[in-house]
């Protein structure tokens, strides 16, 4: 990370503390590693991205539906799932530092300082061999490598390594009154399994028929051996995933317009496409036949938001022989019974959160040769934004916070507003583009007269008069989902 970046981010860290967006959990305990709140404004923000989410998915689909799948489930969805055997990250502890690494982290770092000194050769051949050892989970091997290529631990710059063992993700708690002989349940690592156990229920209620969608917003749990950048790697987040049951052989097809689909998603809320990009894994999972990541360009580089998946009937076929029930579809057309296929969309909602954050703060100067002055400002989609609008009184006197009153009583219905009367009105312009209020509303002497008000706006800072009848009509319409979904 360059040093204006590794700023940057370290500066909307602060303001999303600063603000209420986000918190440390348990912070009166010095808080607990990478486990987040979301304050005042973050749970605002939150919502309005999964609002926008569901809304795309699910309203917007007439052939999708959104369920909400409890966080335990049967022990037996994780064997057949793959997760109690599969789901780990080779982990190594530096003996002196006492710090635990991801070991395929470590030799991604080298790999990064590699062709950053030009040493392309190296670079590309250590990527091949950790790639080999990976695939063929040769643990020796990954330790082999960091040993042969003199990596070193961060924190205490010594090579004195443990050896590299396998590290299950999965979190797991006893249900049931008794400790003994209760059952060890998994807290869910993805909400996918959800989906796929519902999926006869779904289908045969809803009377769903190919293709069609299961979409849901919820809790996953990992137990990251190591957990970097914020809220980008938590222990505890939140993901929104769609899976998509469409017929064998039409996966493709589906897959193609998935990709499309999402990605259009994520440019609708108007970031410039060169922030994005596509990653088309080489290396698929053994149930994939087609994979890729929607990668968005934090401060910290090019990172994964979003995966897309073509997951083959791999989940379903795993659920029938491991539940005995059968998970099929009866075609009326084919007049033939089949496991479908999938497409699988599944985004971090706290990824989305943090690119929302990253995308929308900006540090502006706006010094003239008069006088010094700058505000930090988020440039949120007004959909998005926690606080639609912000009232003022111009003055705490004359019956002004009264008419003030009246007209935020005439709106908070319907938006999400503040209302604020202390300092000048320039701080307080500045306290809401701070948190991406889309407008102010000013309330002087004239309302009193003609009821009219002073509208300003959050990006180009120009101000109009406009009728208090038509606040209404003018914050509904710019806040409208119709300027994202339609
Ligand atoms: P990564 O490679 O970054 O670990 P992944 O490939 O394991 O991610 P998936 O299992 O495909 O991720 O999960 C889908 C989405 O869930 C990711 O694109 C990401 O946005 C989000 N996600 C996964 N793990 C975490 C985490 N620990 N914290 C926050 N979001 C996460």
């Amino acid at each position: 990370m360059s040093k204006n970046n590794e700023e940057l981010f370290k500066n909307v860290v602060s303001h999303s503390k600063e603000y209420g967006f986000v918190f440390p959990s348990s912070e009166i305990y010095d808080g607990l590693s990478a486990v987040y709140d979301y304050g005042q404004l973050g749970s605002e923000l939150k919502n309005n991205i999964k609002t926008y989410w569901w809304k795309s998915m699910v309203q917007m689909n007439e052939n999708i539906v959104g369920i909400d799948a409890a966080i335990f489930m049967h022990p037996k969805v994780w064997k057949a799932s793959g997760h109690v055997d599969g789901f780990a990250d080779p982990m190594i502890d530096n003996k002196d530092s006492k710090k635990r690494y991801r070991a395929d982290n470590l030799i991604e770092d080298k790999i990064a300082r590699y062709a950053k000194d030009g040493k392309l050769d190296k670079a590309e051949k250590l990527q091949a061999d950790m790639d080999a050892a990976l695939n063929a989970e040769d643990l020796p091997k990954l330790k082999a490598l960091i040993e042969e290529h003199e990596i070193v631990c961060p924190v205490s710059g010594t090579r004195n390594w443990t050896d590299v063992r396998q590290f299950n993700l999965m979190f797991s708690t006893q249900m049931g009154a008794m400790a003994e002989g209760s059952d060890e349940v998994y807290l869910r690592p993805e909400t996918a399994q959800g989906i796929f156990v519902n999926f006869l229920n779904v289908q045969k209620t809803g009377r769903m028929r190919i293709p069609f969608g299961i979409a849901q917003i919820g809790k996953a749990f990992r137990n990251e051996v190591i957990a970097r950048q914020f809220i980008m790697r938590m222990r505890e987040f939140e993901q929104m995933e769609m899976q998509f049951f469409v017929k064998p052989g039409t996966e493709m097809e589906w897959y193609a317009h998935w990709k499309e689909a999402r990605l259009k998603w994520h440019l609708a809320l108007g970031t410039i496409k060169d922030k994005y990009r596509y990653h088309d894994h080489t290396k698929l999972a053994h149930y994939a036949n087609a994979a890729v990541d929607i990668e968005f360009e934090f401060p910290f580089g090019f990172k994964e938001v979003e995966g897309i998946h073509s997951r083959t009937d791999f989940d379903l076929s795993q659920h029938e022989k491991f539940s005995g029930k059968k998970l099929q579809y009866f075609d009326t057309q084919e007049n033939k019974n089949y496991v479908p296929y999938v497409i699988e969309t599944s985004i971090g909602l706290d990824r989305m959160f943090l690119l929302t954050l990253c995308n929308a703060y900006e540090e502006q100067d706006l010094s003239t040769d008069e006088k010094q002055d700058s505000r930090t400002v988020l440039h949120l989609h007004p959909c998005l934004a926690p606080v639609k609008a912000a009232v003022f009184p111009l003055t705490k006197k004359d019956g002004l916070p009264e008419k003030a009153r009246e007209i935020m009583d005439q709106l908070k219905l319907d938006f999400n507003l503040q209302y604020d009367e202390k300092d000048s009105i320039g701080k307080r312009y500045r306290r809401q583009d701070a948190i991406g209020t889309p407008v102010c509303v000013t309330v002087d002497h004239q309302t009193l007269e003609d009821n009219t008000v002073t509208i300003r706006h959050r990006d180009s800072m120009e101000q109009e008069r406009v009728s208090a009848t038509d606040l209404e009509n003018i914050i509904g319409k710019m806040v409208s989902w119709k300027n994202l979904l339609s």
